[in-house]
């Protein structure tokens, strides 16, 4: 009798607590959030991907390959993986430093840190709709900033995604309601900077 072992993609643990990045996400939007739409979409994706070729690629394969459903399933997964694991909590935060590469990349595309998040919460505030703020790596390590509808992520243009804002309302709604721009603001003080620069250094 033949084995078949089915790999179900499963939600990713936090790596703080659920109060852990108060006052900027509350815990109630963390577990909304985290517990109930990306579980969602973790659901759906196992369900939708059931007895198909995608059931044994991974997440940037299936984005990179499907569309409709299973490519908005995936793409939400990993967006909001890569969204939660760029924070840590406030009591931690750091800004980047001159010694980490992704600053040397920031001030050489950008002209400086702080001309960068202006310009990345311009693009944060004026998506029309609901999607996705990134900022990339080229090929040649260049910098980009890009605005993705919906479930988009900068991998299917052949970018390397290094840090995310979501601004699907479910994001900030219960802490920010309609001002999507003060929760862009705000977010800053939770990003963690050596996990953008690890990966913008990943292979
Ligand atoms: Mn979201």
């Amino acid at each position: 009798m033949q084995t078949i072992i089915i790999m179900l993609f499963t939600l990713i643990q936090l790596p703080y607590t659920a109060e852990g990045l108060e006052p900027v996400i509350s815990k109630e939007t963390l577990s909304f959030h985290h517990g109930k739409h990306l579980q969602t979409y973790v659901d759906n994706l196992n369900k939708l991907i059931a007895g198909t070729e995608y059931e044994s690629m991974s997440l940037e394969q299936i984005v990179c390959k499907a569309q409709g459903g299973i490519f908005n399933n995936a793409g939400q997964i990993l967006n909001h993986n890569l969204y939660f694991t760029q924070f840590a909590p406030v009591a931690q935060h750091t800004e980047p430093t001159e010694d980490m590469a992704i600053t040397q990349a920031i001030v050489r595309d950008f002209g400086s840190v702080e001309a960068f998040k202006a310009e990345f919460e311009k693009a944060g505030t004026t998506l029309f709709g609901s999607g996705w703020v990134w900022l990339s790596a080229d090929k040649d390590g260049k910098l980009v900033i890009t605005q993705e509808p919906n479930a988009g992520n900068p991998l299917t243009k052949g970018l390397k995604p290094l840090l995310t804002m979501d601004v699907w309302e479910h994001a900030y709604y219960l802490d920010f309601q309609n001002r999507r721009a003060a929760q862009l603001t705000a977010l800053w003080q939770i990003i963690n900077w050596q996990e953008i620069n690890r990966r913008f250094l990943a292979e």
